[in-house]
């Protein structure tokens, strides 16, 4: 299977972004099997999915995207470590790429994202293969060293090159291997070394929330001395907060003086398989009703931001202007 996500979707990909507010009712879109799917409405993005072993159900994706409100999202690759999944026969990166792109068939607004290890030896080749197949950004979990050292920071230069984004696993990891320390945010201060990469830090970093939060205030300082010569850090409020840590992780994300308006965005970390509806709306109905109580002026804008905006704008689709207020050392 050599697919091109080009072939598929056409010239969609340069419709305008839409708005949650927005009107509904586009044409539904020909999907790579042939047949119309079902229609995904103007609305929320969901920027953390995983792919499992097993043959892609595009409409089946479609239609449980639809079921839970959303417009779309991103879909990772499946993982390139054999010991994720030992009893599956391995993907090459090329297999994997196809596999993805496949999943996001059903609709242009379901977008792959390629799940790469940057320590891989031709790992700059692997993303040039993935962009020239139609990726539009990259996953990466590292528990085999830091995230971010000599060896990987070329992959993460080639992504930079190519204008793609990365979402990171952060915070602790259930993988029964001692690896949770290189997971910790402060590990990615090496990115600073990459300009112009826009990667996010999915998880808010549970159980490092504050580390995280800190973490993106370092960046967005250096952003005010540096502009583009350094990273833009997105956060990914993907659960890996259990609930009784939700209010205090959202408000000290929201309330940090910070400005994370801009940078914020909602993900499920649900697989593909059997895309896991109840789930997505049960972390909705949580977090929606947080994020207003903590952004009283501008709530229904902030709520935009987090669900589309941001995520349009960190994978490439959207030109929005910011208004960046710095944090500053005082003097
Ligand atoms: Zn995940």
């Amino acid at each position: 299977m050599d697919i091109s996500r080009r072939t598929f979707i056409g010239g969609t990909v340069a419709a305008a972004a839409p708005s949650i507010f927005g009107a509904t009712g586009s044409e539904p879109k020909k999907g790579r099997l042939g047949k119309y799917v079902g229609t995904l409405v103007p609305g929320r993005y969901d920027a953390h999915i995983h792919v499992h072993p097993g043959e892609p159900d595009p409409d089946r994706l479609v239609k449980s995207f639809a079921e839970a409100g959303l417009a779309g999202g991103v879909v990772f690759s499946r993982s390139p470590y054999a010991r994720t999944f030992p009893d599956a026969k391995p993907q090459t990166p090329e297999e994997a790429v196809d596999n993805v792109i496949a999943w996001c068939s059903g609709s242009p607004s379901i977008y792959p994202f390629f799940y790469i290890d940057p320590a891989a030896p031709d790992a700059c080749e692997q993303v040039d293969m993935a962009v020239e197949k139609g990726i539009y950004g990259f996953k990466v979990i590292r528990s085999d060293g830091r995230p971010v050292d000599a060896v990987t920071i070329k992959a993460y230069r080639r992504m930079a090159h190519h204008n793609k984004p990365i979402t990171y696993h952060s915070g602790i990891l259930w993988d029964g291997r001692d690896s949770s320390d290189n997971f910790r945010p402060a590990n990615w201060e090496g990115l600073l070394a990459v300009p112009g990469l826009r990667f996010a830090l999915a998880h808010v970093s549970w159980p490092w929330c504050d580390e995280c939060i800190a973490v993106y205030g370092k960046m967005l300082n250096a952003m005010a001395h540096k502009g583009t010569e350094v990273p833009e850090m997105f956060i990914d409020t993907t659960p890996g907060t259990p609930r009784v840590y939700r209010r205090e992780a959202l408000q000290r994300l929201f309330c940090s003086d910070y400005q994370v308006k801009y940078n914020v965005m909602f993900g499920s970390d649900c697989s593909i398989e059997g895309y896991h509806v109840d789930w997505t709306k049960d972390w909705l109905s949580i977090d929606l009703p947080l994020i207003r109580e903590f952004n009283p002026d501008d709530a229904d804008d902030v709520i935009e931001h987090v669900y589309a905006k941001n995520f349009l704008r960190f994978i490439g689709k959207s030109e929005e202007k910011i208004d960046r207020i710095y944090p500053q050392v005082a003097v």
